[in-house]
């Protein structure tokens, strides 16, 4: 019987499979080595570590080395990339390439996986385009004999996007942009507070020479005042937008100014924009004390962020299935990301998509150049500029259309909730909507007392949310309680302050909560409004979505304690971290941050734990320290999801462990608890939440002008936006009620990560054990 919990090896030929990095460095590359080392060897094929990039091909000798399982111990949490990189000039030309491809044969190599920026790939695939050419040449020149290319006549060649400046088309992110952005908005979070002390502009210079994902994603997270970005240059008044823009955000009483400019930020006739002549028209123009601060290298961006962890190991993994079921006639794929979904595309026309970007800009056409990148970055930068430009009188609505729209954040605070709120109100302000904060969720309302100051009822100016993007907690306060507990004063309170539209953001309560308003339209007339809820918890159990703002923040705050336990360890050695995540009845943090540290166990509720798992478990680590000769030094991580077993508590889990120790390894345990709700908001979930703000107040706005049974009789004017797969949709309340949720445990039926799990213990070396454990 195979294991229970890994996927048997994949059918097909045993491969020798090659990995290098190259061109500039991006967090996460060394996840993606790791990745296709250990499931090359999970699948009885080879792996080979090529160093320094193409050169080492080019070279040979010891930069091509056998990697072995412990070879890439630790490798998830390293920046940068530990098999190095170059810049390789030889392989540019057919003599460089002719040596790599000697070498390769020489080692036996017959798949290679490229990870690297658009130039690399381009080399990559030139290298197979040439392959039967250069073989022959090889021979021609007696270097090798006719005999010894007959096993290598077809090449596969795999690319994975690593890049820090997201430049690739035909996928939403590159390894590492999302770590870079994080270093960006750590930046710009510093200079933002001593710009408003000082009532100051900065000018913070961004890299992308012609790309402007950093620049518009550092934009839209930190709540910038203007952007410059290559693909789509300001109209050739740029100089009076930009003051204007400002002049009437400072006239609302904003005490700061942060413009971003991309380094290839150019005008509408290719000029560049340097950071300089932005400053002194702000200076000048503007009246404003003006600073730059040019961010350089420091975006490379160092220790990777969790979702480049993620990302990099799962990219690594399908790079391996791509080898091994690929043909001689299968077409070299890159492996991209769609939304939450992992595709090949062809290699070729992902490149050349995006050289076409280069040339578009080339050529001042820039229509061609926003549409040649992804329709995520068109959308991101609509709702910048909705969110932020001055004057905007074609977006205003007329009065019919006005729409009196309330938010309510329900649920404990998740990263993303004042940032989802600021860009809704921002949205609502230019489209002539009304903003309504319900302070204090539910039962905020039902202690509502209209005749207090400060009720729990009050109109958002842009003033009071302009300050949110980057806020962590929630600003206008959240609250668990549902308006089931006073379902009567909830609705009076709709009908008083003639509420026509609910933006509710939370996690599983704010599901329930609109559930609720939902049923109770059949005897409350003022719930025939359209409601969306913004799915916000960093439990990630909201049904209708892969994806809830708050979990990346969380994921990243749980990475941050579980490499601090790891650096302890390393002193003291063969120790093993029992910590416990929170995620109420869904594993999702649990196995996604065991993803993203290489943990070597993760119990979720929907396993659970039982005697023989621990007993299975506790085995395996007996043999991973008696083999261990000193690689074991920064110890090993366990997850517990705090419900995954009312018995085994991690303390028990960890006395558990210590005592099977006997001596030879000892084990602690850790509850990160509320700091799993981290600080800052991830910029992940703080972009992600600009975008489904503005998403969500734009479908609300469709309802504008029906009756209230036409409101009711639609599914669609109770929904959950989220992200399934590929797509951002819209799912209707009452399908998902029904269809998808499990009420009782409170998370979707189908959970989308599961498959993750079996990935989590094929990398770790967690041994199967037999189904029935
Ligand atoms: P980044 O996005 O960080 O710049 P990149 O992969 O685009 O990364 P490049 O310097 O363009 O970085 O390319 C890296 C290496 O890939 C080059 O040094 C060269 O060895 C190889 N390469 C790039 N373009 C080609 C090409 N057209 N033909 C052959 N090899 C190439």
């Amino acid at each position: 019987m195979p294991p229970a919990n890994l996927p048997p090896p994949l059918p097909g030929k045993k491969r020798r499979i090659g990995v290098l990095t190259s061109g500039g460095d991006a967090p996460g590359m060394n996840g993606a080595v790791r990745a296709v080392v250990r499931m090359a060897i999970h699948n009885g094929c080879e792996a080979f570590a090529i160093y320094e990039g193409y050169d080492g091909l080019v070279k040979g000798g010891d930069m091509i080395k056998e990697m072995r399982w412990e070879d890439v111990r630790g490798f998830l949490s390293e920046g940068g990339t530990l098999i190095g990189t170059a810049r390789c000039m030889e392989f540019m030309e057919r003599a460089g390439r002719t040596k790599a491809a000697k070498n390769m044969i020489l080692n036996g190599i017959d798949a290679l996986v490229v990870c690297g920026g658009d130039g690399s790939l381009t080399g990559a695939d030139k290298f197979r385009s040439e392959w039967p050419e250069l073989l022959q040449d090889l021979v021609d020149t007696k270097e090798l004999t006719a005999d010894q290319i007959v096993p290598f006549k077809h090449l596969n060649i795999v690319g994975l996007v690593g890049s820090i400046d997201n430049d690739l088309s035909m996928t939403d992110a590159t390894i590492g942009c999302y770590t870079s952005l994080t270093r960006i908005c750590e930046a710009v979070d510093s200079v933002d507070t001593t710009a408003s002390s000082h009532q100051r502009a900065f000018v913070v210079e961004v890299m992308g020479r012609h790309c402007g994902w950093l620049a518009l994603m550092a934009g839209v997270a930190t709540g910038a005042d203007f952007i410059f970005i290559p693909e789509n240059p300001p109209d050739s008044d740029w100089e009076e937008q930009m003051c204007r823009t400002i002049k009437k955000h400072r006239a609302k009483g904003k005490r700061k100014t942060i413009v971003i400019v991309a380094e290839g930020a150019i005008d509408e006739n290719n000029n560049k924009i340097p950071c300089g002549m932005v400053k002194d028209i702000l200076s000048k123009k503007a009246g404003l004390d003006t600073r730059i601060t040019t961010l350089g290298h420091v975006q490379r961006g160092g220790t990777p962020c969790a979702y480049d962890r993620m990302l990099s190991t799962l990219q690594g993994v399908e790079a391996v299935k791509a080898v091994i079921e690929a043909t001689p006639e299968t077409p070299s794929p890159v492996i991209c990301i769609v939304e939450n979904k992992i595709v090949r595309r062809s290699l070729v026309e992902a490149v050349a998509q995006t050289q076409e970007v280069a040339k578009a800009i080339g050529e001042k056409d820039f229509n061609t150049a926003m549409k040649l990148r992804d329709a995520e970055f068109t959308e991101y930068y609509k709702a910048y500029r909705i969110t932020t430009a001055a004057e905007q009188p074609d977006l205003l609505l007329p009065e019919s259309k006005r729409l009196r729209i309330a938010i309510i954040h329900v649920g404990a605070p998740a990263g993303g909730m004042n940032a989802a709120s600021r860009a809704a109100v921002a949205y609502m302000l230019a489209r002539g909507h009304t903003p309504i904060a319900l302070h204090n969720g539910f039962p905020g309302l039902i202690r509502h007392h209209s005749d207090e100051p400060l009720g729990a009822v009050r109109e958002i100016s842009w003033l009071d949310a302009e300050g949110w993007a980057s806020k962590g907690g929630s600003e206008i306060g959240t609250n668990r309680g549902l308006p089931s507990e006073d379902i009567e004063t909830v609705s009076n309170v709709f009908g008083k302050y003639n509420i026509q539209g609910l933006f509710v953001i939370g996690g599983f309560e704010a599901f329930t909560a609109v559930s609720e308003l939902r049923k109770a339209r059949e005897h409350y007339k003022s719930f025939k409004i359209p409601m969306v809820v913004l799915p916000a918890t960093i439990s990630n159990n909201v049904p209708g979505t892969e994806y809830s703002i708050g979990s990346d923040t969380c994921l990243n705050a749980l990475i941050q304690y579980c490499d601090a336990c790891r650096q302890s360890a390393s002193a003291s050695r063969r120790r093993v971290f029992v910590i416990e995540t929170q995620g109420g009845e869904s594993g999702y943090i649990a196995t996604v941050a065991g993803l993203s540290i290489g943990a070597l166990a993760v119990y979720s509720p929907e396993c659970g734990i039982s005697l023989k798992m621990l007993d299975h478990d506790i085995d395996h680590l007996r043999d991973v320290f008696r083999k261990d000769k000193g690689q074991n030094r920064a110890g090993k991580l366990i997850l517990v999801n705090e419900k995954a077993s009312k018995t085994y508590t991690v303390q028990i889990i960890a006395d558990m462990i210590a005592e099977a120790g006997k001596g030879k390894f000892e084990s602690r345990h850790g509850v990160p608890g509320h700091f799993q709700q981290g600080t800052t908001p991830s910029p992940q979930d703080r972009v992600r939440a600009v975008r489904f703000g503005v998403k969500s107040i734009q479908h609300i706005e469709e309802f504008a002008g029906l009756c209230k049974d036409e409101i009711e009789d639609d599914p669609a004017s109770a929904s959950v936006i989220g992200i399934k797969g590929a797509k951002v949709l819209f799912s209707p309340m009452e399908n998902i009620e029904k269809k998808e949720t499990d009420w009782h445990r409170r998370r979707p039926k189908n959970e989308f990560w599961m498959e993750l799990k079996e990935i989590v213990d094929t990398l770790s070396g967690r041994p199967g054990y037999p189904a029935g454990i």
